[in-house]
């Protein structure tokens, strides 16, 4: 099964066991709790880049 990171706290999170995804600059972000998912609304370019390699 595929993994995915919360770009918040950087969690590995399942993906049917995402709280939210958030579609964001064409990229698909999987969050784990509603915390999270207010910290990446308030300030998502401070996040955008976390689940990427480069
Ligand atoms: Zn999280």
């Amino acid at each position: 099964m595929r993994k995915f990171i919360d770009p918040v706290c950087g969690k590995r999170i399942n993906i049917n066991k995402a709280h939210i995804v958030i579609h964001y600059q064409g990229e698909d972000y999987y969050i784990c709790c509603p915390q999270c998912q207010s910290e990446f609304e308030k300030n998502p370019k401070k996040y955008v880049h976390k689940t990427k390699d480069k």
